[in-house]
């Protein structure tokens, strides 16, 4: 539960510095239209990309774990942001309760095991699939049923709450800490003496496993600056 909350606190707070106050009420600072459901789909479909699933291409391709569980992290930032617009649109509650009645999912308990096995291909396509439809029909969203889907596909592309905490927070601060940089304006360097940005951020998570967030921002900007200066 800590770090569910954790997770949508600080999803909660690259909203606001990406979109503004009142991104909970569906519209950006610059006052664009935000859609968080077709954000989830449109980065689902990426999910099946990571699969040799075209009948007529590649076809001997082996599956891309690796950015399956990078597209599963992104898809959380979607849907961790439809779940907090939905509980202040409808009055649910605060995103204590929120994350509250997530870990109290009887699909949250699979979390807690350490992560197994990879689920056959076409098992995580149609899961992949079922995600999609939910946020695909139209009228109330069913979000119990919606978040119950993705950690099964959590479990299914062999992540646990502890992995699927660790790669979220690692793109959540560097994704806040490139939007700090000129991430918008185009004047943000992406590889820092020769590696990438989310390389260097894994390193850092790597050597330091219980790093906490905004010491990982620090180790970044210390990195950045070197670099800059
Ligand atoms: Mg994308
Ligand atoms: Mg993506």
């Amino acid at each position: 539960m800590d770090k569910i909350l954790l997770m949508l606190q600080l999803q909660n707070e690259l909203n606001i510095s990406t979109n503004g106050e009142n991104w909970v009420k569906g519209v950006t600072k610059n006052g664009k239209t935000i859609n968080w459901r077709r954000c989830i789909y449109m980065e689902s479909a990426e999910m099946i990309d990571s699969f040799a699933w075209k009948h007529w291409k590649n076809i001997a391709a082996q599956p891309d774990w690796d950015n399956l569980q990078i597209e599963v992290v992104d898809v959380w930032h979607f849907i961790m942001s439809l779940a907090i617009e939905e509980y202040e649109r409808a009055m649910m509650g605060t995103i204590e309760d929120l994350a509250i009645n997530i870990s109290q999912l009887p699909s949250f308990e699979q979390l807690s095991q350490s992560a197994g096995e990879f689920a056959p291909t076409t098992v995580v396509m149609e899961k992949v699939e079922s995600v999609m439809l939910h946020v695909l029909e139209r009228g109330n969203l069913k979000l119990d049923a919606l978040i119950a889907d993705f950690f099964d596909l959590v479990v299914m592309s062999g992540l646990d709450l502890e992995s699927l905490y660790r790669l979220y927070v690692g793109k959540n601060i560097l994704n806040q800490f490139r939007q700090d940089n000129g991430y918008k304006e185009g004047t943000y360097i992406k590889v820092w003496n020769g590696d990438e940005d989310n390389v260097v951020m894994k390193r850092i998570w790597d050597e330091n496993a219980d790093i906490k967030p905004d010491a990982l921002y620090k180790e970044l900007a210390k990195n950045y600056h070197a670099l800059t200066k």
